[in-house]
């Protein structure tokens, strides 16, 4: 059956008693402990993130995944299946939290940490000399969008290595990683799948059984699962993220083509795999100054740093989401100063377009560059 069936109708708990049509919130912490019951304790297990987590699975093509309390969570379980004083390697222009996530942890875990360009043609030299237990990469990346070929990637590891691709930003509706390689997935459910700017939440997939019960047990042990409210919330968003997708995607090319010819716009950042477009799209003005104003002038296009919601959103990466990335590293990424991010929900396309344009034109088109869609 396609995915989007699957996800609209989640196959109710085997131990579901009432045989209600749409899955019950368990809003419990304890269960009555008897032999035949497989709920305790909603720490362990809850009835509501257990259909969570199988259509989770699904969506991920994986044999299990797991549902954390945010995506930041989720990744910080994957990073500590590195062992201590091991060696990461992270692709550059990652999501700003991960930055700090990788500081913070890699000092208590004494973990060398390198970032590494994906485009770099002399990648499977540099990957090969550095041996990391843990490559992280994000797909497309983010603020820049650039478009990664993880198969590839995955040919240029060294073969312990374990590859783990967080593709928030794409879904698994769009792309899965597991297929193409990946040893775990990884998505922030506080974006796409929640959809609606309402829950916050992660995922990691996974098709080993080795590694699902070792992220399992510590899940357990430290209390970083999603609790049952967020987990039913999820579960509503998954069954209309197909729609919501497709819906927010078509208008977000209508937009991309716009931009590109509007004359306030210098560039346009919008992957180049078809797999890996999103809802999300990047632009520079040419100006911090006049970014800085077009921000203050939209006024459907919410200023906020996530993405992936109903609503649209507007945010400069550097002074928001990617604040916390040390200034070398938003160097080496090149992350321009005056970048814009924008996230399409599902508005009328008219109506966004008109109020992006009149933001643009407002703060008038000093300049006219050259006009270029990047990788
Ligand atoms: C938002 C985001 C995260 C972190 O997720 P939270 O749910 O905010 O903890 C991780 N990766 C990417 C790509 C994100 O956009």
């Amino acid at each position: 059956m396609d995915i989007s069936t699957l996800l609209a109708q989640p196959s109710p708990s085997d131990q579901e008693p009432t045989g209600a049509s749409s899955t019950p919130l368990y809003q419990s912490a304890t269960f009555a402990v008897d032999e035949d019951s497989k709920w305790d304790y909603s720490r362990s297990g809850n009835p509501t993130r257990s259909v969570l987590e199988s259509q989770l699975a699904l969506l991920d093509g994986a044999e299990e995944a797991l549902a954390f309390s945010s995506g930041v969570a989720a990744i910080a379980a994957v990073l500590r299946l590195v062992p201590c004083g091991g060696r990461i390697a992270c692709a550059q222009d990652v999501y700003g939290g991960t930055f700090r996530l990788l500081q913070l942890l890699g000092q208590e875990h004494a973990w060398a940490i390198r970032f590494f360009d994906l485009h770099d043609p002399d990648l499977e030299r540099h990957l090969a000399e550095y041996s990391p237990d843990l490559f992280l990469a994000e797909v497309p990346s983010n603020p820049l969008l650039i478009a990664a070929d993880l198969s590839r990637i995955r040919a240029q590891l060294p073969s312990k290595t374990l590859l783990a691709v967080d593709h928030s930003m794409v879904t698994g509706l769009r792309l899965r990683p597991l297929d193409e390689g990946a040893d775990v997935a990884i998505q922030s459910a506080t974006k796409f799948l929640g959809g609606h700017g309402d829950l916050t939440g992660g995922v990691v997939s996974t098709n080993s059984e080795g590694l699902a019960a070792t992220l399992r047990f510590r899940q357990n042990a430290e209390g970083t699962a999603l609790a049952p409210f967020p987990s039913w919330l999820l579960l509503r968003g998954l069954q209309t993220l197909p729609v919501r997708l497709q819906r927010s995607l078509d208008t977000t090319r209508e937009i991309r083509d716009l931009l590109v010819q509007h004359r306030g716009v210098e560039r346009v950042f919008y992957p180049r795999r078809s797999e890996q477009e999103c809802t999300v799209l990047s632009f520079a003005t040419g100006s911090v100054a006049r970014s800085r104003a077009i921000l203050r002038n939209t006024r459907l296009f919410r200023t906020t740093v996530s993405f992936g919601s109903v609503f649209s959103s507007i945010s400069m990466p550097v002074e928001m989401s990617h604040a916390s990335v040390p200034v070398e590293y938003k160097e080496t990424c090149a992350i321009p100063a005056d970048l814009i991010r924008i996230s399409i929900g599902l508005e009328d396309r008219e109506d966004l377009w008109g109020d992006l344009r009149e933001a643009l034109d407002a703060v008038g088109d000093q300049v006219h560059l050259p006009l270029e869609v990047c990788l």
